[in-house]
Parts: C-alpha cells; structure tokens; sequence
C-alpha cells in the first residue's frame, strides 16, 4: 500500500495552491485527514456513498455511527437540510464558524450512509483557518468523523493520524496541533427544546445563553440519543482508571504499585480550555511510555467541565 501524501501547511494563513492536491483527492473519492479547531478529521465527499463508505472501512467503525458533514458557511449547511428551525438560526449565528455541531433533518440528496440511515443530519461550519481553506477550495460537503481507529483516542496531531490509521489514509494535511483539543459540541434542534447529545468545547451556559434552557441528553449510561454515544469510546491502548477524588486516585495508584505494576498518574491542568487542549496528545503519550495502568483524578461536576469528564469517564468505560 502507498503511504499517505503529507501535505505540510501553515495553520493560519495556509496556501491555496499547497491544498490543491487534497482537494483533489477528495474530488476523486479519496480520503484526506485534515486539522480543526477540535481534533483531527478524517474527510471524505459527503454526496459520494463509495467515498464515504471508505471511511468507515478506514476507521473501522459501526455503519449505525453517523458522521458529521462539514461545510464553509450557513447557506451550504441549510442547503443540505429539509428544515432549518429558529434555534439552529441563533446557534448558527452565535457559534459557527466554530466547535458546535447542529443535527437537523436531513435533505433527501444527502447518501443513507452518511446519516446511518437516519432522517437527520449533523452539520458544523469549523472555524480552523486550514479547514476553511480546504473545503472552499473542494468546493463540496466533507463527511468527517476524528482520524483515528473507531474506539481509539480522538488525534490532536497529524502524528497521531499517521499512528492510528496509517496507510488507510490518501492525504495527510499537517497544520500542527489542533488548538481545542476535544470534539464539537453536537445538539439536536429538530424538536421543541434544544438537546444536548454530546458536551464539548461549547458549553450548556454558552447554548443557553443564546436559545434558553437546553436539555443535556447522552449521559454514559442511560439510552443512547445519538447512535455514537457508545459507553466506551475515545480511548488509550493503556488500561485507564478514574477517581471521583485525588484521594481515591491516590488510594488505587498506590494499590496498583504495591501490586508491582508501573502506574501513570495523570493530572488534569486546573483549567478546563488548556485540560480539553492538553488531555488526548497527552494520553497518547502515556500511552506510548509503557504503562501497565493510567489513574486520573475527574475534575470537578461542572458545566465547564462536562466535556473533559464525559471524554475521561468514556476512556474508562468497560466496552
Ligand atoms: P465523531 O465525528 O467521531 O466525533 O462523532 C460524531 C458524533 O456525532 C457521534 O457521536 C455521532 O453519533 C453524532 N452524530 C452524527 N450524526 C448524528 C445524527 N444525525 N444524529 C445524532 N447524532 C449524530
Ligand atoms: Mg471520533
């Protein structure tokens, strides 16, 4: 197999005619991994089922996971809806181009597998310089989950593609490290109140401060509101352990060393946008440093911590 085309570029002012060849790629049905204000994308041409089934075998993920397409601006995200609800208007405005993802109903030209043969459709308008410019010069909707092994740790780096999936991947477009570090924000705004299905880099004081009370669905263990919302999921190779409490973590890293296992003891930065920026590229790196065990700490039940603790409680979680 080819290894991937690595197409280095500058993360803020990138050059248009350095891009060319991913937009190629993706007009030709490749795969092309590619830097968001989040974590790295693994893009595919939304309206080409072939090309987006290849993400899917690329990740190997569940066909019953959708994706998130991708767009430049509002019009070309209402353009691949069949409604577009007052509350997706103010987030819209409110938030994108930015780390919010809008699920809607779907418009009938967007392919079943894009959806996992569901009637609606999540959107997101990303705000990083280098994916502005890659899909205004593809000119077409990007399908796009994380770049990485479905199950595995969300990738901040083009490294950490390049690690993950390899030579599944057509194009790696290298723009540093991804400044949030964490997934989109995704809300539901199809019905009557706006959901929450998955926290992330938006937080439920921004949403309500634009469209009112939000009700916070996905929680780990109840019903599954987005099909994504596996209890497992985002996860080191190494077996990692929450605490409630530094007490309690303490208390188990030093159990697990009277047992003889090396043990990694991960503390979250007391501030949740660097802990959100800093928390995969550093799992990854525990993970490479040959860990039996990685024992954290969850950061405190609060609003501007729901995504760190929900991503830490899933790289925990038992399948
Ligand atoms: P990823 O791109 O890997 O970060 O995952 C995308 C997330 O968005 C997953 O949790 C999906 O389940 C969720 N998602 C994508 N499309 C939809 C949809 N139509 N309805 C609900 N959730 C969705
Ligand atoms: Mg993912």
């Amino acid at each position: 197999m080819p290894q991937p085309r690595e197409l280095p570029v500058n993360p803020t002012t990138p050059d248009a005619a350095a891009l060319a060849p991913a937009a190629e790629a993706w007009r030709a049905g490749g795969l092309v991994a590619f830097p968001t204000e989040t974590v790295y994308g693994l893009g595919a041409n939304a309206l080409d089922p072939a090309a987006v089934g290849r993400v899917f075998a690329a990740k190997g993920r569940p066909a019953t996971n959708p994706l998130i397409v991708h767009v430049t601006d509002r019009d070309e995200a209402k353009a691949l809806t069949a409604d577009w609800p007052a509350a997706a208007e103010k987030l819209a405005t409110a938030f994108w181009p930015g780390p919010l993802t809008l699920v809607l109903k779907k418009a009938p030209h967007i392919p079943d597998v894009v959806t996992a043969n569901g009637s609606t459709v999540a959107i997101r308008v990303p705000a990083h310089p280098v994916a502005r410019a890659l899909l205004m010069a593809a000119g077409l909707p990007i399908a796009a989950p994380s770049a990485n092994r479905s199950g595995e740790l969300s990738p901040t780096t083009a490294d950490h593609v390049r690690t993950s999936l390899g030579d599944r991947v057509d194009v790696i477009v290298d723009g540093g490290p991804c400044p949030g570090g964490l997934e989109s924000t995704v809300v539901d705004v199809t019905g009557d109140t706006v959901k929450v299905l998955r926290p992330g880099l938006i937080t439920v004081a921004q949403l309500e401060a634009v469209v009112g009370p939000v009700a916070v669905g996905g929680t780990v263990s109840g019903p599954l509101p987005s099909p994504g919302m596996m209890a497992k999921h985002y996860s080191p190779r190494t077996a990692l352990e929450v605490a409630e409490s530094q007490q309690e973590a303490d208390f188990l890293a030093n159990l697990y060393e009277t047992a003889g296992l090396k043990v990694a003891r991960y503390a979250v930065p007391a501030d949740p946008i660097a802990a959100a920026a800093r928390l995969y590229a550093d799992l990854h790196a525990l993970d490479a440093s040959g860990f039996d065990r990685i024992i954290a700490a969850l950061p405190p039940a609060a609003d501007e911590w729901q995504a760190v603790r929900d991503r830490l409680t899933r790289a925990a979680a038992e399948e």
